[in-house]
């Protein structure tokens, strides 16, 4: 770390502890077919689709909030989970309500990544999964537009990061470096290259299931997002990169366009902390969405080349 901890200003991030008082309806449940987890959770069929009031900013007017607060986490009102099957969390980017991501600066986004911290450290000792990410457009399902993510902990380890983690432990079976560090290294200077910075490095992958999906690796190992100071180099680079990357993606779409931005991480030190934006458009105004062969078979049909797409983006960062 380049920074010592006692170098790092308070971030201005509040915490609201207390929840709703929903009845806890959620479930996991085990399908022994595809040999996964998922969750039922009927109490979030009442969730304020088109409230006109904001929930974030009555935060801010019945003062829950401090008024030093620019981001904080609150607990979701509809919680698909209880602990201990898990919890269920909102962290609002700002106090402003008609705001993107895309529109936040530098520091505002380096706060974001201060929200991803916080909420990682606190979740991370209780439960083996933090799953934290942002849904941006209506069209997959953002329901609320003031600037914000979600967190959700999870007592169970979904089945993409357990399957990542194969593909760790199966290269150190082998002998090898972890393919993370292998591809943060070689896609820096190869033709996927998106963003490629001191800290990070951003790609389309080779296996790239939305023609402009970027994953955005750290170049140093490290198993989650508090393996850095918010306040040193590798944070100011993350807020820069996502920016430009999420920027690119609107002048291609000439429009904000739909994205998922999720952060995989575990804390287990053998992990690899990369971030995955999935955009869903593929044209102006035109969506790439999970049809038939997707949803129904797993099998994934990407309509472009991912070095062609990279370059596109490149252009544009
Ligand atoms: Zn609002
Ligand atoms: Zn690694
Ligand atoms: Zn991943």
């Amino acid at each position: 770390m380049e920074n010592e901890p006692g170098d790092i200003p308070v971030p201005p991030i509040a915490v609201i502890r207390e929840s709703g008082t929903e009845p806890d309806t959620a479930r996991l449940v085990w399908d022994p077919l595809r040999g996964e987890y998922l969750a039922q959770a009927p109490g979030r069929m009442q969730r304020r689709e088109g409230a006109t009031e904001c929930a974030f900013c009555a935060d801010l007017t019945s003062e829950r909030i401090p008024t030093w607060a620019q981001a904080w986490i609150r607990p979701n009102d509809f919680p698909a989970f209880r602990p201990p099957t898990g919890e269920c969390y909102l962290l609002i980017y700002s106090r402003q309500h008609d705001r993107t991501f895309a529109e936040l600066s530098v520091p505002e986004v380096t706060l974001v990544i201060g929200l991803w911290q916080r909420i990682y450290a606190e979740l991370a000792p209780i439960y083996p999964c933090v799953m934290t990410w942002e849904t941006s457009g209506a069209a997959i399902g953002q329901t609320q537009t003031h600037p914000h993510g979600q967190t959700y902990a999870l007592s169970v380890i979904p089945d993409t990061l357990a399957r990542e983690m194969v593909a760790i432990e199966r290269a150190a079976t082998n002998g090898e470096v972890c393919p993370f560090c292998v591809a943060a290294r070689d896609e820096a200077d190869g033709e996927r290259r998106v963003f490629v910075g001191a800290h990070w490095v951003g790609f389309v992958p080779a296996f790239a299931r939305y023609p402009y999906q970027v994953q955005l690796v750290a170049r140093q190992h490290m198993s989650a997002i508090t393996g850095f100071p918010l306040g040193g180099p590798m944070a100011t680079e993350l807020s820069d990169a996502l920016l430009r990357i999420v920027r690119a993606y609107n002048v291609v779409f000439q429009a904000p366009m739909p994205y998922m931005l999720a952060i995989h991480q575990l804390a287990d030190e053998r992990f690899h902390l990369h971030l995955e934006l999935l955009p869903v458009g593929r044209a102006p105004g035109k969506l790439k969405l999970a049809a038939s062969s997707e949803m129904a078979w797993d099998f994934w049909l990407n309509d472009s080349l991912p070095e062609a797409k990279a370059a596109e983006l490149r252009a544009l960062i």
